[in-house]
């Protein structure tokens, strides 16, 4: 039997959010045993904060034992404030071999769903059929896999501990099936350097979604060095537009992904939306 996880407690939980397309948000989980190596944000903003030391304690997740207590306690006071919860930022609520997490995160959704409150989830794991449940989890929340790639390699590169990519859009596809809506974030998008890929490809098997938001590699010395990375990128943001446009879904592409920044041409069901006036951290989670 897997040993339990180390517990944290928190003196809060829900706050508001800065990065672009967010509301509030919450974090019940210190760490993320994904790993990723892009590198992950919030790693390192734990780290220059000196809540970690490293690496190695960041993948070896602590779960906040209150986090359903401070819940309670905090729904009445911001229930009429928020629009959405996101989850999470700073960890990933369905962390891939972590049935505590995970079950802990069930238990945070539901919660909020009592209180009528929507969710946008991201996660790089597997989507529980458990979410199936509209009674318990409601038909509202909004369900997101990471993916900027089709390549196993580049996934075991770069996010070693995650999914298996045909397991995790297996798992939202499932999800979208029953009527649930469902989207991707392709962020960070890997320059031709890091992954030789075909973008369209990758658009074109997660055609399925709702909305796709694309964003740029960050804090990354090989992606930086890439000599075309502004023209790439500009590229690419147009392709997602285009796509997106032509399939009817919702986009939005990251603030500094684009640098000459195109007019929409045509109106059509998708909507481009552009943070340009309020840049806000990256954090890929
Ligand atoms: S980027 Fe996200 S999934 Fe990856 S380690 Fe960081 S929090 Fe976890």
């Amino acid at each position: 039997m897997k040993k339990s996880l180390p517990k944290i407690y928190r003196k809060t939980l829900l706050y508001k959010s800065g990065v672009e397309y967010a509301d509030y948000s919450l974090n019940h989980v210190l760490g993320c045993s994904h790993g990723c190596r892009y590198p992950c944000y919030a790693m390192m903003m734990k780290k220059r904060c000196g809540i970690i030391r490293d690496y190695q304690e960041w993948i070896k997740p602590k779960v906040v034992a209150n986090a359903l207590e401070l819940l309670d306690k905090e729904i009445p006071k911001y229930k009429h404030k928020i629009k959405f919860v996101h989850l999470c930022f700073s960890t990933d609520p369905f962390m891939f071999g972590q049935p505590e997490v995970e079950g802990l995160t069930l238990k945070i959704l539901a919660r909020l769903k009592k209180d009528d409150i929507r969710c946008v989830v991201l996660t790089k794991g597997v989507y529980p059929k458990d979410l199936l449940d509209k009674e318990k989890y409601g038909i509202n929340n909004e369900y997101g896999i990471t993916l900027v790639s089709l390549s196993e390699k580049f996934k075991s590169k770069f996010e070693p501990f995650s999914a298996p990519l045909l397991e995790r859009i297996e798992s939202l596809e499932t999800l979208h099936k029953a009527g649930l809506k469902t989207w991707i974030s392709m962020e960070p998008y890997p320059t031709p350097n890091l992954a030789e890929q075909n973008l369209n490809d990758l658009l074109t098997r997660v055609s399925f979604v709702d909305k796709i938001i694309f964003g740029k590699f960050n804090y990354n010395t090989h992606s930086s060095q890439f000599k075309n990375s502004k023209e790439f990128y500009d590229d690419c943001a147009g392709k997602v537009v285009a796509f997106c446009q032509e399939k009817g879904l919702e986009c939005h592409i990251k603030f500094g992904t684009r640098t000459r920044r195109k007019c929409l041409e045509k109106k059509s069901k998708t909507q481009e939306i552009f943070s340009e006036l309020k840049p806000s951290p990256f954090i890929y989670a």
